[in-house]
């Protein structure tokens, strides 16, 4: 699957090759670029002539934030986070201190649902593996026990994260690309950008106005799970904000007939089950929004609307 998304967006790619270029749209100038960030394919696309340096300035900030956030990356502040003991507190960029403090937020909100302590647990589960195996449930078990005990204190005076145990470890696997795209508006905005889109695999931010619509709003498809890729479910149109979207049809694996997925649910050790395949968020923040899909995917849709309404956004889910 992974395969697959790699050599689908490479064909993608081939289209948007050559890093940063000019293009007409109903004379409307353009100014795109895409990177290989998060492990997807980043592309901001801003409706203005001459915005090269804006671009640059965003994409320079989302590879910080990526080498900041990279759980694989061993000199990453997650990893440092990760290696360090609960007796030490570990100084962290403004950032992370950022991320980890709505992520704490939503795991209070969530009741548990959304937690960046479930590293435990997702390593667990290799859904990239060609033959991804289930876990043993004694293990399931008791990692689940550590994830239980696990947990973050942010001092925000120090800047500095202390662990509540050894062996919590963190993944802002759910969280980082919702952060990067906050940034990325706030950069955009710092050039005077005043009509653009960053499209972080899935996380879409729009900015000001669309003005290749007569409605000038975004319509955005939300991809249809598990059909072809471009077959949407339906297309929403927004004005400005975040449209993100957690989803179990690009990382997963299939074993006697049932889905296991890359969203745990940290109070039970398992891919979380639910009716829809996705859920999209609208809302103007987009790390907030980014936090609120994974959470809703675990939490379901009644919950899940309790914990939008609480922010303000909007939920859309695709069966
Ligand atoms: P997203 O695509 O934003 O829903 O994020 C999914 C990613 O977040 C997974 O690939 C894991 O890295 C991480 N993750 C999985 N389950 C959870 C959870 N319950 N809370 C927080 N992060 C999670
Ligand atoms: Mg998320």
């Amino acid at each position: 699957m992974k395969r697959f998304r790699v050599v689908f967006s490479a064909l993608l790619i081939l289209t948007l090759v050559g890093g940063l270029f000019y293009r007409s749209y109903n004379r409307v100038q353009v100014t795109e670029k895409t990177e290989f960030l998060f492990d997807t394919y980043c592309t901001v696309t801003v409706y203005s002539r001459n915005a090269d340096q804006a671009v640059d300035a965003v994409f320079e900030e989302m590879r910080k934030i990526h080498k900041l956030t990279d759980f694989f990356d061993e000199d990453s502040e997650v990893s440092k986070i990760n290696k360090t003991a609960k007796t030490q507190a570990v100084p962290v960029s403004d950032e992370v201190l950022q991320i980890l403090k709505t992520a704490n937020e939503i795991k209070d909100k969530s009741d548990g649902a959304f937690d960046v302590c479930v590293a435990p647990l997702s390593v667990l589960w290799k859904f990239d593996a060609a033959n991804a195996q289930l876990p043993k449930p004694e293990l399931i078990q008791e990692r689940l026990a550590k994830v239980r005990e696990s947990g973050l204190n942010l001092d925000l005076k120090s800047k500095t994260v202390t662990k509540q145990t050894d062996e919590t470890t963190i993944d802002l696997g759910g969280a980082a690309k919702g952060y990067a795209g906050d940034a990325a508006v706030r950069i955009l905005h710092n050039y005077g950008i005043k009509s653009a889109i960053v499209d972080l695999g899935g996380n879409i931010i729009c900015i000001g106005e669309n003005p290749t619509t007569k409605d000038k709003k975004w319509h955005i498809g939300l991809q249809k799970p598990f059909a072809a890729t471009g077959e949407y479910s339906r297309v929403i149109e927004v004005t400005s904000g975040a449209v993100v979207t957690s989803g179990i049809y690009q990382r997963y694996f299939e074993k006697d007939g049932r889905i296991y997925h890359h969203i745990i649910d940290p109070r039970s050790g398992y891919p979380k089950e639910q009716k829809f395949k996705s859920v999209t968020v609208t809302a103007d923040n987009s790390l907030i929004a980014d936090c609120i899909a994974t959470a809703v995917y675990v939490l379901g849709q009644d919950k899940g609307e309790k914990l939008a309404e609480e922010y303000g956004a909007e939920l859309y889910f695709s069966d």
